[in-house]
């Protein structure tokens, strides 16, 4: 008797091939068996027909917070149940923080959030609050920065470098997964290359990854490109490039130069790349990125709450105001920028080595709607209506690849053994109702999500189990597999019974 069996399921398996008819059963948070020949479940699902899939990997997020304190609804609506947390250089550990955090820190939540001095507390935390999903965690360069430095407008000493690598190992040793950094924030664009590779060296030492918002994503996004080539060579270390872009007008059509230079630079060395499947970015408001922008919306601001979700031009029209002032007024603020061009966007959704990454800012009061839109829009959008990439490609990319180059062990395949993190969809529905407008909206489509065997939506909403674990690198994360033999060898064990073969 298993403790759970999907049935009459089409199963796409995460590694590109097929979809195979079959039924799945779950004991024990792992997949006990595929065939259907494994008996009865306690729990048994009719899938309908539709399509079972590992359950997605986000593997760029700014959950740091949102993973401890919600269900994670914007998530798992989509069918993720894996979050990559800690990118762009901004973690929530290891930093304790008495003042406001410094932009873009404030991304990932107020003073009173930022209480975590090592990696060990925050993953203590995340094991005591219980999780909905599977959070894997990235030590932030500017967060470690921030930790050591008394100012960030210059590189760091050796001294502090070394205070920076002492907070980082201990991240590591805590289970962390590797280093992000946002090169191109406040917070560390003063960084020297040297003083990245430097960080960088102990977490390939580690079997860790490095993970880059890149320096300049607009005019020089080719040198900043080459600078995290460099970075990974130097160190040793794979390389992920965060939310592939080239932003700003005059930089449209520039993602045919920076995929081939990945692609020269992959015949060398390990490197992928996340997009999400928008023309418009967000981050904190700023006046240079809104003049890259064609149009710019306010996604949250301090001084002027009643402003988010209202356009930047009308806003400084409003107050017969330039631009600049009103960006200086609503600040400190969050914004979207409608700064890319869709072919841009078609053309990384397309390369192999693209992984889906939501970049969702989940504190935002008018946010981008990638944070609850991505997965399901590249499934219904770019795969259903425009056949950009086949659904069993689509899928490989939201589940093995990540798997594979975050180092998550036993996620993302259905395979026997594998952790049950599933999502059950239909492939004729599946689609993002999210928009800039009305951006807080559940996908349609999506029809139940397992993490580690334990449904965390179904039937529309968020059940409220919080099955997810905290993922230390390299780690085997849940209980071994009980096969049905062995299960019933060891309760005989437990009984004194004998051993029998
Ligand atoms: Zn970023």
């Amino acid at each position: 008797m298993h403790e759970l069996v999907i049935r009459n399921v089409s199963i796409l398996d995460g590694t590109g091939a097929p979809a195979q008819p079959g039924d799945v059963a779950v004991d024990g948070g792992r997949i006990a068996d595929m065939g259907g020949g494994g008996g009865p479940g306690r729990e048994e699902i009719d899938g309908g027909g539709l399509t079972l899939a590992p359950g997605f990997i986000d593997t760029h997020t700014h959950d740091d917070l949102a993973v401890a304190e919600t269900l994670m609804a914007p998530k798992v609506s989509q069918g993720v149940t894996t979050v990559v947390t800690g990118n762009c250089g901004v973690s929530l550990a290891p930093i304790a923080l008495a003042a406001d955090p410094p932009p873009p820190m404030n991304l990932l939540g107020p003073r009173g959030a930022w209480r975590f001095a090592g990696v060990a507390d925050y993953f203590a935390a995340l094991d005591a609050a219980g999780m909905a999903v599977n959070a894997a965690f990235l030590v932030g360069h500017s967060t470690l920065r921030a930790g050591a430095m008394d100012r960030l407008d210059r590189p760091a000493t050796a001294a502090e470098i070394a205070a920076m690598m002492a907070r980082l190992g201990e991240g590591l040793d805590a289970g962390a997964i590797g280093l992000s950094s946002g090169l191109e924030y406040p917070t560390a664009t003063a960084a020297t290359t040297e003083e990245v590779i430097s960080l960088a060296r102990p977490v390939a030492a580690a079997g860790g990854v490095y993970a880059t918002h890149l320096r300049d994503e607009a005019a020089g996004v080719e040198a900043a490109l080459e600078e995290a080539f460099r970075i990974g060579r130097e160190a040793g270390l794979p390389v992920i490039v965060s939310h592939h872009k080239t932003a700003g007008v005059a930089n449209h059509g520039r993602t045919r130069a920076t995929l081939a230079l990945i692609d020269g630079a992959r015949r060398g060395q390990e490197i992928a790349l996340d997009v999400y499947p928008y023309d418009a970015c967000s981050t904190i408001l700023r006046a240079d990125f809104a003049k890259d922008a064609r149009r710019v919306i306010v996604t949250w601001s301090t001084p002027h709450p009643e402003a988010q979700g209202r356009d930047l031009a009308e806003i400084a029209a409003r107050w017969g105001a330039s631009e600049d002032d009103a960006i200086a007024r609503l600040s400190p603020a969050g914004a979207v920028y409608f700064d890319m061009d869709e072919t841009d966007v078609r053309r990384v959704l397309a390369h192999p080595m693209a992984m889906i990454g939501s970049d969702g800012i989940p504190g935002d009061a008018h946010p981008h709607p990638r944070l609850w839109g991505s997965f399901p829009r590249v499934l219904g959008r770019y795969v259903r209506e425009e056949g950009l990439l086949p659904l069993a490609e689509a899928v490989r990319r939201m589940t093995s690849l990540p798997a594979e180059r975050f180092r998550l062990k036993d996620r993302g395949r259905i395979v026997e053994a594998a952790c049950a993190d599933l999502v059950l969809f239909d492939p004729l529905t599946v689609i993002d109702t999210a928009t800039f407008d009305r951006p807080v909206s559940p996908a349609a489509g999506i029809r139940t999500v397992w993490v580690n065997g334990v449904a965390v939506w179904r039937g529309g909403k968020v059940t409220g189990a919080r099955p997810g674990l905290a993922l230390r690198r390299a780690v085997d994360c849940v209980r071994p597999p009980l096969r049905p033999a062995e299960a019933g060898r060891r309760r005989e064990r437990q009984t004194g019974g004998g051993r029998r073969g």
